[in-house]
């Protein structure tokens, strides 16, 4: 149906846009008024409810399974065995009820005394897609190998055996799973593992899955330059999932990956969030 408006409509119309336009900010609390909100609110919401969360796991997985066909179609009598390295926590497995209880009980940094606790309870879940990709290497003689950095103490390795089987990963046994207690540098056991394989796709939620080099603390601008040195290999050699909450994203920012709650970190991470901001109307 053809509209019509009247001259007195449209400008009483224009005239109300104005208004709006001028005052946008009317109905939005100041920032001082929002102080109390916790900041993991929005990045957990998006990890418990958004499928598109979930589609980049399967979206990594489908990229990672390519690569693999590629790797078994192209085989030659003599090669090195095929295998895939994979981080575990956010990449295979997920922790949402760890987060979903810092946000009920009022916390807003991630806590490793409760993280500890939770984590022997073997609370997880599988990563969507994550068993129908390990599952698919085991099946074609391709091995797949997890590389942890977690420290729970004496138990760390046989609670990362339990939190993998109870979720059904394939090839869980102490040949294929290393949790490294004392550093996060995975690079040695990768590159033992490159001695022995052939290592087509290497999965993690951390750059520093993938190679030490990235490990860079207080220095934002480094890390990214660094991530961009290396840009053909991501969705190639290095297939990344997305993680919001922790890693060491977070050690660019603070200084460490585990940053304790405090005043003067969330005010950190409120400079972070406003790196780049407009200055306002
Ligand atoms: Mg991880």
């Amino acid at each position: 149906m053809p509209s019509f408006k009247s001259p007195i409509v449209s400008v009483c119309a224009s005239v109300l846009a104005a208004i709006a336009l001028a005052q946008p900010l009317a109905a939005q609390p100041s920032p001082a008024e929002n102080e109390p909100g916790n900041p993991l609110l929005y990045a957990l919401a998006w990890k418990q409810t958004s499928a598109e969360y979930r589609a980049l796991y399967h979206q990594g997985f489908n990229i990672a399974r390519l690569h693999v066909q590629q790797a078994l179609a192209q085989r030659q009598p003599g090669d090195k065995p095929l295998a895939v390295i994979t981080d575990v926590d956010d990449t295979v497995l997920h922790a949402l009820s760890y987060w979903g209880y810092l946000v009920n009980s009022g916390r807003d940094f991630f806590e490793d005394p409760l993280w500890d606790q939770w984590i022997a309870e073997n609370l997880v879940t599988a990563a969507p897609g994550a068993i129908e990709f390990l599952n698919y290497c085991a099946e074609n003689g391709v091995s797949v190998f997890y590389v942890t950095s977690r420290d729970q103490g004496e138990p760390t390795l046989q609670i990362a055996l339990s939190n993998l089987r109870t979720v059904g990963a394939p090839g869980v046994d102490e040949q294929h799973v290393t949790a490294l207690r004392e550093s996060s540098n995975k690079e040695i056991r990768q590159d033992e593992i490159m001695q022995s394989h052939q290592v087509v796709v290497m999965l993690g939620d951390n750059l520093n899955d993938f190679r030490r080099k990235f490990y860079i603390r207080d220095d934002v601008d480094g890390r990214i330059a660094a991530m961009e040195e290396d840009r053909d290999k991501f969705g190639m050699q290095y297939v990344l999932f997305p993680n919001p909450t922790d890693g060491h994203w977070l050690a660019a920012i603070f200084g460490e990956s585990e940053p304790p709650a405090s005043a003067a970190n969330r005010q950190l991470l409120k400079q972070a969030a406003s790196r780049s901001a407009w200055e306002g109307p």
